[in-house]
């Protein structure tokens, strides 16, 4: 969902050939160090203007720090032949997206093409894909590349590989910068393509490729898709929160919901079939609420402190951390020794675990609750889930009449 900066060496850069070689993390390693000179950065960013990039494509993008979605044209890599074109529908706005437009986490590469969580068909098909056909329905979420040769890779856990490269603000194999789903097409690689199931609709099944995959991953690793009876909590009820809640539901758990919006309680039990509700600023509440949870996923999307959540997970109880705020988040000692307690991180999925995220929402028929907007309005969209109004998703409509691509 995002390419965190990493320590990687320097020197594949300078080794770097214009045929295979990722350097993402070297490159947002690059960016953010001042001694690497505005010259040596430009010519390293030249570098990544391919002759294969023949395609004119409209879109959305983000120029500036100022963080506005304007109108973009730009260009994509001719399909090859491992890929497939895609005619997009919808694109979901997840808060990724405004973390990124905003320059929130210090790694944005201008101008940014957001979006990660597309829909749409198949309108090319390269020599070496034999799964998909023209006229396929496929969705793509956050991941254009990984090295293919490493174990996660090999193990479908290519999300986890340390050469991971993303739908936008990533690089691909020939060095050009990726652009997302705020687009009319793109080209993927096909093993970051999945099939969506017949019975599901394309506009509220875009946001299933990142918010979905991301909450359903940390239920399958802590075995609470085929185990009902647990005691599960879902802190932030936004894009990934009402999903949790919805998978939660679905596997058969008691969900509490844990918000800082007392005016969601209503609409978290009779819309989505929460259990119970806590509003996260109530002592008492929280209070009463202690050691009673089995697991806990945290979808909150600004800094706050783990200490109060951790309190409510049993002893041995596993608080997954999917949230990813600008700003470290307090870990208390205590709450983690006396509970015994463990914190665990998850991003996103593979793709072949997206595709079984996908078939289990076919079987229970989940889907996102979404709000579509028109192409214009992507800033408002922005304005409003950074106050916390939507519910609960906002969807890109890319291919209607409205659109403007
Ligand atoms: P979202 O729709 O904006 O939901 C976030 C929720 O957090 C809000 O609905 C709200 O819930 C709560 N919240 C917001 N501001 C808050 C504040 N100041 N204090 C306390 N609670 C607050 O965001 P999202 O799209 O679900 O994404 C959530 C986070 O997950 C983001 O940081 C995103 O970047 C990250 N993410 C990670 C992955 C991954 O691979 N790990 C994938 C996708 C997204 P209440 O009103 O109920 O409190
Ligand atoms: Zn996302």
């Amino acid at each position: 969902m995002w390419s965190p900066c990493s320590s990687q060496s320097l020197n594949r850069l300078s080794s770097h050939d214009q045929e295979s070689n990722f350097f993402s993390t070297d490159l947002l390693f690059l960016r953010t160090k001042p001694q690497v000179s505005e010259q040596s950065l430009e010519s390293q960013l030249m570098a990544q203007t391919t002759p294969n990039h023949t395609q004119t494509v409209s879109g959305w993008a983000v120029l500036d720090s100022s963080g506005k979605a304007v109108p973009h044209t730009f260009k994509r890599r001719e399909n090859g032949v491992d890929d497939v074109t895609i005619e997009i529908m919808y694109c979901g706005i997840c808060h990724t997206d405004l973390h990124f437009a905003r320059n929130e986490w210090g790694i944005t590469m201008y101008p940014v093409v957001p979006g990660h969580e597309i829909t749409g068909i198949i309108t090319k098909v390269g020599s070496n894909v034999n799964k998909f056909r023209l006229g396929d329905r496929v969705g793509v979420g956050c991941l254009a590349a990984s090295c293919l040769e490493c174990d996660f890779c090999k193990s479908s856990r290519e999300n986890y590989c340390d050469q991971i490269q993303l739908t936008y603000n990533g690089i691909f194999w020939d060095g050009s910068i990726t652009y997302g789903g705020y687009s009319k097409f793109m080209v993927a690689d096909h093993r970051y393509v999945v099939r969506i199931p017949e019975n599901l609709p394309m506009d509220a099944t875009a946001p299933l490729l990142c918010a979905g995959i991301t909450v359903f991953s940390p239920f399958k690793d802590s075995n609470l898709v085929d185990s009902p009876g647990k005691k599960v909590g879902v802190v932030g009820l936004g894009g990934l929160g009402h999903l949790a809640v919805k998978f939660g539901k679905a596997f058969g758990h008691h969900v509490t919901v844990i918000s800082t919006s007392p005016f969601k309680e209503k609409e978290a039990r009779e819309r989505l079939g929460a259990d119970d509700f806590i509003v996260s600023t109530n002592a008492r509440e929280l209070q009463a609420a202690r050691r009673t949870l089995d697991f806990i996923v945290d979808t909150v999307s600004a800094k706050h402190s783990l200490g109060p959540i951790l309190e409510l997970l049993t002893v041995n109880g596993t608080l997954a951390v999917v949230c990813a705020p600008d700003q470290p988040m307090e870990l208390p000692a205590f709450p983690l020794i006396f509970g015994k307690r463990s914190v665990r991180g998850s991003m996103t999925g593979s793709t072949s675990e997206t595709q079984e995220m996908l078939d289990v929402c076919s079987k229970h028929n989940i889907t996102c609750d979404i709000e579509l907007v028109k192409t214009d309005n992507i800033n408002e969209a922005w304005d409003r889930l950074a106050r916390n109004d939507v519910r609960y998703r906002f969807v890109i409509d890319i291919a209607g009449k409205s659109s403007n691509l």
